[in-house]
């Protein structure tokens, strides 16, 4: 079974084209890296997964469900797509506390006050933060603050779970040990996962399936070390290259 399949996508702001006639198709509980220097065209591509950025043209299926058609004139809400979405930035509550932060997508979708208690500890237990419920995000580490954010996102137990640069305010070594979270986690929940960044540390440590892009193009798929070991191109060879 596929999970996301993406026809011919594309979007460009003004003059300039950010997604060129992109598909792409991933198999459920995949997990694959979108690999690309800034500029390349990653969080649009995600974002339009997300529904939170509308394609000029294209198809974006997810399951069975079409939530982008542009002939057909579908175009559905980011509710409507059942994913969780991680971000660099953590966009946590700060008046929240842990709890109400990650019970926030249950309470939105009316789920009864039991099994928001019961569904965010298993949550929280996840991420190992459990005993941090009653504490307000200000208080916590960076690397807490992102477990939170992942907790909140895998509540509702999505089928896709979205990731936007999630390690990229963390230090080396918290990095390298949430990377192993996020695995566990998304193989836990048996999510198919869409991770972006520009790192390719992260697209080593986490991809099944790498996908290098430039200008809005996917140049390069494959395993992490046959990409990094055998580069098609200049470009992928300088992105990837063990030098830089
Ligand atoms: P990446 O995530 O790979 O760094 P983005 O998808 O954020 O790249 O952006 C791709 C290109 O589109 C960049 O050149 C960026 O400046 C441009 N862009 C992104 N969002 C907008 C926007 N809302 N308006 C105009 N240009 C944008
Ligand atoms: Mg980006």
């Amino acid at each position: 079974m596929t999970s996301i399949v993406i026809n011919n996508l594309h979007k460009s702001f003004g003059t300039k084209t950010v997604l060129d006639h992109v598909g792409l198709e991933v198999e459920d509980g995949e997990f694959i890296c979108l690999l690309g220097p800034s500029g390349c065209g990653k969080s649009t591509l995600l974002r339009s997964i997300a529904g939170l950025e509308s394609p000029e043209g294209g198809t974006i299926y997810l399951g069975d469900d079409a939530v982008f058609d542009d002939k057909a004139g579908i175009n559905k809400t980011p509710e409507q797509r059942k994913l969780g979405m991680v971000f660099q930035s953590f966009a946590l509550w700060p008046h929240k506390s842990v709890f109400e932060n990650v019970a926030y997508p249950l309470k939105r979708a009316k789920v009864s006050k039991s099994e928001i208690r019961e569904r965010v500890r298993e949550a929280l237990i996840m991420v190992d933060l459990w005993e941090h419920r009653d504490a307000y995000p200000g208080t916590l580490s960076g690397g807490q603050q992102q477990r939170v954010a992942l907790a909140r996102a895998v509540v509702p137990r999505p089928r896709l779970l979205l990731l936007d640069e999630p390690l990229s305010s963390l230090d080396t070594n918290l990095r390298a040990q949430m990377r192993r979270e996020i695995r566990r986690i998304q193989q836990h929940l048996g999510a198919t996962a869409v991770y972006v960044t520009h790192d390719k540390e992260d697209a080593g440590g986490l991809a099944d399936r790498v996908l290098v892009l430039q200008d809005g193009k996917i140049v390069q798929q494959g395993a992490p070390r046959d990409v990094f070991v055998a580069p098609k191109t200049a470009f992928v060879a300088e992105f990837v290259g063990f030098d830089n």
